[in-house]
C-alpha cells in the first residue's frame, strides 16, 4: 500500500502560488461569509483565513448570527460583488434552514465564485468548459494528478450526492474518460459494487462506510469524509484494514483536506485572472 499524501502535496502547491502571488504581485482578498456559530464551520473558516494569509492574500470574514435574516446575507454578497479589492466570496455552509442555500449562493457574481458553486460554474463544468471547480473535488482531481493516477477506463465509484463534492466529482472523473458510478443512501448492494471497482471514492460523513470486503485487491481509495470519533478525527473509511488490500488510499487527516484549502487559493487566482 502506497499513502497518497495530500500534507506533502498542498505544501507543494502552496509553495507555487506563494511563487506567483510574489512575482506577478497580485493583490488578492478572499471574503467569507459565516452564518452562525456551528464550530467545526469555525475551525474550516479560520483554517482557510490561515492559509491565505501564508500565500500572500488577504481575508476577511463577516460574521452573522445564527438568526440573521436571507436577505442581509444577500445584501452583504452584493456589496462584496461590486467591492473592486474583493477577489472571491465564500459563503461556509451548512447555511440555517430558515435560509435558501441555493439562492444565497447564486447571488454571488460567478467570477467571485471561489468555492464553484454557482449555477453558472456547475453549468460550465457539466459543459466541460474552463470553469470554477468546487475546491474539494477539485483537490482530489489534483491528487490523482499528483500521483499519475490514470482514470481514462477505470470504473469508479463515488459513494455520496451532494453539490459541494459527490455531482462535481462525478463529472470531473467522466471528463477524465472514468466509467462513473454514483452512489447515495438509496443504493442496494453497495458492498457488491465496491467491490469491482478499480477507485473508490467516499464523500458521506459517516466512519465504516467503506469496509475491507468491500474492496477489491489494488483498488485506489480516496476518503473524503470528516467525522468525530471520541475527540480524535475518522473517515468514512475503515482504514486499517482497507489499507492492507489497496494500492494507494488517502489519510484522514492529511489527505482531502489540506487539499480544499489548497484548491481554494488556487481558485482565487482564477477568480482573479477572470475578472483582468
Ligand atoms: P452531505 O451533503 O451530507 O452528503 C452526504 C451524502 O452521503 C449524501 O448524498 C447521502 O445520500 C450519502 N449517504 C448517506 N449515508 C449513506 C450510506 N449509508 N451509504 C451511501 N451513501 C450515503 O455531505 P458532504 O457535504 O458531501 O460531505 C461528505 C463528507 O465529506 C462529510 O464528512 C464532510 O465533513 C466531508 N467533507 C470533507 C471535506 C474535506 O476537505 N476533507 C470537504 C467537504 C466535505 P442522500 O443524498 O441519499 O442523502
Amino acid at each position: 500500500m502506497y499513502l497518497i499524501d495530500g500534507k506533502e502535496v498542498s505544501k507543494k502547491i502552496r509553495k507555487e502560488i506563494k511563487k506567483e502571488v510574489e512575482n506577478r504581485e497580485l493583490k488578492l482578498k478572499l471574503l467569507v461569509i459565516l452564518v452562525g456559530d456551528d464550530l467545526a464551520s469555525k475551525i474550516y473558516v479560520k483554517s482557510k483565513e490561515k492559509a491565505c494569509i501564508s500565500v500572500g492574500m488577504e481575508s476577511e470574514t463577516i460574521v452573522f448570527k445564527a438568526n440573521v435574516s436571507e436577505k442581509q446575507v444577500v445584501e452583504a454578497i452584493e456589496k462584496a460583488n461590486k467591492d473592486k479589492k474583493i477577489t472571491g466570496i465564500l459563503v461556509q455552509l451548512p447555511l440555517p434552514d430558515h435560509m435558501n442555500e441555493v439562492r444565497v449562493i447564486n447571488t454571488i457574481d460567478p467570477t467571485k465564485d471561489v468555492d464553484g458553486l454557482t449555477y453558472i460554474n456547475q453549468g460550465k463544468l457539466f459543459g466541460k468548459s474552463e470553469s470554477i471547480t468546487p475546491c474539494t473535488p477539485k483537490g482530489i482531481m489534483s491528487l490523482f494528478n499528483a500521483y499519475n493516477v490514470n482514470l481514462s477506463g477505470k470504473n469508479a465509484i463515488v459513494i455520496g450526492r451532494s453539490m459541494l463534492v459527490g455531482k462535481p466529482l462525478a463529472m470531473l472523473l467522466l471528463n477524465e474518460n472514468a466509467t462513473v458510478t454514483i452512489a447515495h443512501s438509496r443504493t442496494k448492494n453497495l458492498r457488491e459494487i465496491c467491490k469491482t471497482m478499480d477507485v473508490i471514492i467516499s464523500a458521506v460523513g459517516k466512519p465504516k462506510v467503506v469496509t475491507e470486503d468491500m474492496v477489491k485487491e489494488g483498488a485506489i481509495v480516496i476518503d473524503v469524509g470528516v467525522n468525530r470519533v471520541h475527540n480524535t478525527i475518522v473517515g468514512d473509511v475503515d482504514y486499517l484494514s482497507v489499507c492492507k488490500k489497496v494500492e494507494r488510499i488517502t489519510p484522514v487527516p492529511g489527505g482531502v483536506g489540506p487539499m480544499t484549502i489548497a484548491s481554494l487559493l488556487q481558485n482565487l487566482i482564477i477568480c482573479h485572472d477572470m475578472r483582468k
